[in-house]
């Protein structure tokens, strides 16, 4: 079969990234968690001191990345001027700073060449907020993953409850706020895009949605 690029939108906590790796797996696809881009850009600038509203700071910040994925045995790493910061941009400050600096232009320029480059070979899963309308409007299948807001905090509570303190109030609040930036934003929005397919998991496995989207696509 002809190999596809797909691509997964949604909220935090709709179960995007365990779906897409499955489903990339079942397919023999590459993966792409483009979060993780945004979560790099929000730590380097937390560690550099820039705040995320420079966008000057952002902008030479961004051209000096020096990003790469490597596999071991624990699974794909991401490094950052060759240190593994994979675990670190997790952290629940690194989540709001990646909203936050997700919103400034400057920032999405620079992350969308980089992610339309990774594109370019077909069979991958691109996982993220606005792959099927901005990045791949001419993606060959396209799903948005949701989820109520309540399901999708206490997966992610339970996903972090052995990495962080946070409890699930806290967790919620903070679902809560990045649904509202990454909703509102003016520049790539999160939002399905017209052709994709809408999943909701609220009360679906993750083989379950696996399953209804390999049907989709093999269709
Ligand atoms: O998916 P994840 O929760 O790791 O994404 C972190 C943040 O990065 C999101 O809250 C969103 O602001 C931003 N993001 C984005 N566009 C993408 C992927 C992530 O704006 N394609």
């Amino acid at each position: 079969m002809k190999r596809l690029l797909i691509t997964i939108d949604g909220p935090a906590g709709a179960g995007k990234t365990t779906v897409s790796r499955e489903l990339a797996d079942r397919l023999n696809y590459k993966y792409i968690d483009t979060g993780a881009l945004y979560r790099v850009v929000a730590f380097e600038a937390r560690a550099a001191g820039v705040s995320k509203d420079d966008d000057t700071g952002l902008e030479n910040l961004c051209s000096a990345l020096n990003l790469n994925f490597v596999k071991d045995e624990r699974g794909l790493r991401l490094l950052s001027n060759n240190s593994d910061i994979t675990d670190q941009i997790r952290a629940p400050e690194i989540s709001m700073m990646a909203s936050a600096v997700s919103a400034r232009p400057v920032v999405r320029k620079y992350l969308l060449d980089l992610q339309r480059n990774m594109g370019r070979e077909k069979g991958v899963v691109f996982e993220g907020r606005d792959m099927g309308t901005v990045v791949f409007p001419d993606a060959d299948k396209k799903f948005y993953l949701d989820a109520s807001q309540k399901v999708r905090a206490i997966r992610r509570y339970r996903e972090l409850e052995s990495k962080t303190s946070q409890t699930l109030e806290e967790v919620e609040r903070e679902i809560r706020l990045r649904d509202e930036n990454d909703g509102k934003r003016e520049v790539a929005p999160m939002k399905p895009a017209d052709d994709a397919l809408i999943v909701d998991s609220t009360d679906l496995s993750i083989n379950d949605v696996v399953e209804m989207m390999l049907a989709y696509i093999l269709k």
